[in-house]
């Protein structure tokens, strides 16, 4: 990394203008200890900030761009429909395509509604969820990440696991009383809390393979044991595949490891890079949202025309060339195994959990296996790993509790010079 005085520039003005001189708290670069770069552009998998500085992308904005920044037929996609319109408010085509084509893609998604955001697609499963149910407790996970609606905002990942506040200031204590969080991967726990609550429980939301406490593989029975209680007490089951849908196979989570869950939500991928998110599930539930039902929900920007766009086009790429997902996996594996044996050979305790694209690397030697055990990771020695890597030209995801993700557009030569650094950076630190 060359000089950054045009970053801090930025920075500075930056900050007079927006809380934490950002729009999203992780980009603010705190738990890292330093302050952020502005980035000026994205070619492939290398960015490139406002001082010129050239780096390996392996935060792809929080995992949207599988393949890669600025995909040419991604790029022409969006200039083409730029020139026909923006934005209608209207129905389209493309809304027709990008629904049948999720359809395609997650056989449990019979009807399909698009919105603008993660956060509006978990907001408004949950509220679907209540809707049909007729109940209204929640239960998710500590350290699941849904975005960042009120009642989803407890014991949270993320930004606010990275920032020591889980629980957001604003949530009222009477809106928290109807989340009731358990630990993942412990099937145990959610036994008893079915015992207890039965058939108070409107919906179990979960991360199938947790991202946002880092990457966090579900134990063996756990999914299937949320499959078993819902089912038994009437209550639904959703699965937030906003970083797994189309990141983990072509048809996410549920595909890989065989579970059908009764809502799914999705977001970063099915944009393509622009701002979208959808819920979908049974016809007979999704039948409840307006104007075929009472559960309210709408936007004037949903089914945007641009996202449809972008995100249509990625799905077409993904879907018409299956060998992206072998490749992704052959390379995120010799990337892993590249970054355990440049800590190995140091005697550096790592835990490093990958499924495909996705992996974190913990400063913890003990496993990682929910909330708990990764807090125990050493966060002021990832802070001294990410500034290493990044004066090297590596940019990993800045906080610990993240996931560094691939794209197929990172070459065998670009993890190669990854873990080049990477053995390097370990040297630092003996
Ligand atoms: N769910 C999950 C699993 C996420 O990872 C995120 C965002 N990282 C969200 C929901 C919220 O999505 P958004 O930031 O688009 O609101």
């Amino acid at each position: 990394m060359g000089d950054n005085m045009k970053s801090e520039e930025l920075y500075m003005r930056a900050k007079k203008v927006m809380p934490g001189g950002v729009n999203s708290p992780v980009r603010a670069f705190r738990s890292v200890g330093m302050n952020p770069i502005f980035i000026k552009r994205g070619q492939g998998s290398h960015l490139w900030d406002e001082d010129g500085n050239d780096y390996i992308d392996y935060v792809l904005s929080w995992g949207p761009l599988i393949l890669g920044h600025a995909h040419p037929d991604v790029v022409s996609a969006i200039k083409k429909q730029s020139e026909m319109g923006t934005s209608f408010g209207a129905c389209t085509e493309l809304e027709v395509l990008m629904a049948e084509k999720i359809k395609q893609a997650l056989p449990s998604i019979e009807v399909i509604r698009m919105v603008n955001s993660g956060t509006e697609a978990t907001m408004s499963a949950i509220r679907l969820a209540r809707g049909y149910t007729g109940r209204n407790l929640i239960v998710k996970f500590a350290g699941c990440y849904h975005g960042h609606s009120d009642s989803l905002l407890i014991k949270t990942g993320s930004g606010a696991l990275t920032f020591g506040i889980p629980d957001s200031a604003g949530v009222t204590k009477e809106t928290a009383k109807d989340t009731i969080i358990s630990k993942y991967n412990d099937t145990e726990m959610i036994k008893a809390i079915f015992d207890r609550y039965d058939e108070d429980i409107a919906a179990v939301i979960v991360e199938p393979i947790a991202g946002n406490m880092g990457t966090v593989p579900p134990r063996e029975d756990f999914l299937k044991a949320l499959r078993e209680l819902t089912l038994k007490c009437g209550a639904l089951l959703i699965f937030d595949e906003v970083i797994t849908g189309f990141r983990v196979s072509f048809s996410g989570a549920q595909g890989l490891l065989g579970i059908t869950p009764d809502i799914t939500t999705l977001g970063k991928i099915i944009g393509g890079g622009l701002p979208v998110g959808a819920y979908g599930g049974k016809e007979e539930i999704m039948r409840y949202v307006s104007p075929d039902g009472p559960v309210y929900q709408a936007g004037t920007l949903s089914g945007n025309s641009l996202a449809m766009a972008a995100g249509y086009t990625t799905l077409k790429i993904l879907s018409e060339n299956p060998n992206i997902y072998e490749e992704l996996e052959r390379r995120a594996e010799k990337l892993c195994r590249g970054l355990k044996e440049s800590m190995e050979h140091l005697e550096i305790p790592v835990t490093i959990n990958r499924v495909g694209s996705m992996m974190t690397m913990f400063f913890n030697g003990q496993g990682v296996y929910d909330y708990d055990s990764a807090i125990k990771s050493d966060t002021n020695l990832y802070a001294a790993y990410f500034r290493e890597m990044l004066k090297q030209g590596i940019y990993l995801p800045p906080a610990q509790f993240e996931t560094f993700f691939l794209s197929y557009a990172h070459s065998d030569e670009d993890i190669d010079r990854t873990i080049e650094a990477a053995y390097k950076a370990a040297g630092t630190f003996k």
